[in-house]
């Protein structure tokens, strides 16, 4: 099964993404954690989009398309989780039509919805282990005591240069611009499912869960 994971900055998705990797064998296509894989390796492409990220825009849909046309390529394990793609029109019509040249479907799009608050609260909060990418927030979920993190230990700890309330507006602006009108396009096509994305964590998985059967 191929889904994708929609909505806006701070809605959830990796985490919930996550969550089908470890339950269900699935395979996550973060085009976000591949961008910033590409800057750590500090590819030419990674050098491009450096500062286009860290002001919150999109990078080019050619660069985002061309990121998971290679992944597509590999193993689909237990079904491909797009999460953070598309966000453009022009990146939906390139997804389906990469999915009908490997004779694959997109069987589901679960909208996560949330309100604007409430995203600002999270998105400024949070941070990540620098090792395993657990995700953490400062008032909704510490570090223990230890300062260690709960899945590997590590005490590595990151924050994203692009998790601050500046790039927070224009990562929004560019969602309802650019991003929300794939709630439509999908609706249309009858693939569209949507969840309370404020609910906690375990809520939340539980009604992707139902959404997926
Ligand atoms: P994310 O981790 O999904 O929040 O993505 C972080 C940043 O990477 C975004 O603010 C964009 O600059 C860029 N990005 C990630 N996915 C895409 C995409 N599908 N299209 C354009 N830009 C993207």
């Amino acid at each position: 099964m191929n889904i994708i994971l929609l909505g806006p900055p701070g809605a959830g998705k990796g985490t919930q993404a996550k969550r089908l990797v470890d339950e269900r064998g699935m395979i996550q296509l973060s085009t976000g954690d591949m961008l910033r894989e590409a800057r750590t390796s500090g590819t030419d492409m990674g050098k491009k989009v450096a500062a286009v990220m860290d002001a919150g825009n999109l990078v080019t849909d050619e660069i985002v398309i061309g990121l998971i046309e290679e992944k597509l390529e590999g193993d689909n394990g237990g079904g491909f989780i797009f999460d953070g793609f598309p966000r453009t029109l022009a990146q939906a019509d390139a997804l389906g039509e990469l999915l009908a040249s490997h004779g694959a479907t997109l069987d589901r799009v679960v909208e996560m919805q949330v309100d604007d608050d409430a995203l600002v609260a999270r998105i400024t909060g949070r941070f990540t282990c620098g090792n395993c990418g657990e995700v953490y927030h400062d008032v909704t979920r510490p570090l223990p005591a230890d300062g260690k993190c709960v899945n590997c230990g590590s005490t590595d700890m990151k924050r994203r240069a692009d998790d601050n309330e500046e790039s927070l507006r224009t990562r929004l602006m560019a969602y309802y611009k650019q991003t929300s009108p794939l709630i439509g396009y999908y609706y249309a096509k009858g693939n569209l499912q949507s969840v309370d994305g404020l609910a906690s964590i375990d809520e939340v998985a539980h009604s992707i869960a139902e959404v997926l059967g």
